[in-house]
């Protein structure tokens, strides 16, 4: 047994819906500090990969391990539901999501949305967890914007938001689904910047982008999905600067 348990480990996912399986074995170990990208075409089965991970999907087929404890699983009549919530709540309270969009509750302050989680599920005292948020909104860059609304907010701020509030429950692992792919061009540097931040200080993460500087400047492991199946996986020079599959170069081809 290894001193320290891994923050992430993924054994064979499979997932199908209806008669289409989506996912056909997917496996992924996560090691501190890592930055694992998921790279692949619309429809490869990136989302719910990363949505079974935190099991906002419930996978039909495989384990998952998060910081050492494996979830455990039921058959039922409608399929496999996790044996345990308990013990989700607990796993999910490691790993947080950050979406495309749509991430902050809008009928809340900024600040707000970021205490919400501190103080209702880890019990944190309201004055704590106000000064924390405030450090975390530092970070990103948004200090003046504590008590706006997401409505008064750019895009790009609501997502710096979404990053701080997923920070303020201190996850071991970070898991980003395209978080700036529903963003206007000038925005996506700002919330890259906050990101390529998170990975320099040693953050494990779980991202999902387009954006192949990113992948080829922080990634540890880059994952190339094609049809639910890990077609090339590695470094990212390797992967990205000198692709084997035929796929994979036609995907990283310049469009135009
Ligand atoms: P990606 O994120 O790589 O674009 P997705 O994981 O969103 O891919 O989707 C993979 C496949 O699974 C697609 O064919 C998609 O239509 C299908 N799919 C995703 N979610 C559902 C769902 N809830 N019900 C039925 N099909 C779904
Ligand atoms: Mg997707």
């Amino acid at each position: 047994m290894a001193a320290t348990p891994l923050p992430l480990e993924v054994r064979n996912i499979k997932k199908r819906f209806g008669d289409t399986e989506v996912l056909k074995g997917l496996s992924l170990k996560a090691h501190k500090g890592d930055v694992i990208t998921l790279i692949g075409a619309s429809g490869s089965g990136k989302s719910t990969f990363l949505r079974c991970m935190n099991l906002l999907e419930q996978p039909d087929e495989g384990d998952l391990i998060v910081h050492g404890e494996e979830i455990r699983f039921k058959q039922t009549r409608h399929g496999r539901e996790p044996a345990d919530w308990k013990q989700v709540v607990r796993m999910r309270a490691r790993l947080s999501m950050v979406f495309q969009g749509f991430n902050l509750w809008s009928h809340m302050t900024l600040l707000e949305n970021i205490i919400e989680a501190p103080v209702h599920v880890l019990g944190k005292p309201k004055k704590e967890a106000i000064e924390q948020a405030r450090a975390l909104l530092e970070r990103v860059g948004l200090s003046e914007r504590a008590d706006a609304y997401p409505a008064q907010m750019s895009g790009g701020q609501q997502q710096r938001g979404a990053i701080a509030r997923a920070l303020a429950m201190d996850p071991e692992v970070m898991l980003f689904d395209e978080p700036t792919s529903a963003l206007d061009p000038e925005l996506v540097g700002d919330v890259l910047k906050v990101m390529r931040d998170l990975a320099a200080e040693g953050r494990t993460m779980v991202v999902v982008t387009h954006e192949m500087g990113f992948a080829r400047d922080v990634s540890s492991q880059v994952i190339y999905l094609h049809q639910g199946l890990v077609e090339e996986a590695g470094p990212p020079d390797q992967v990205l600067g000198n692709p084997q599959s035929p796929r994979l170069k036609q995907f990283l081809a310049p469009k135009y």
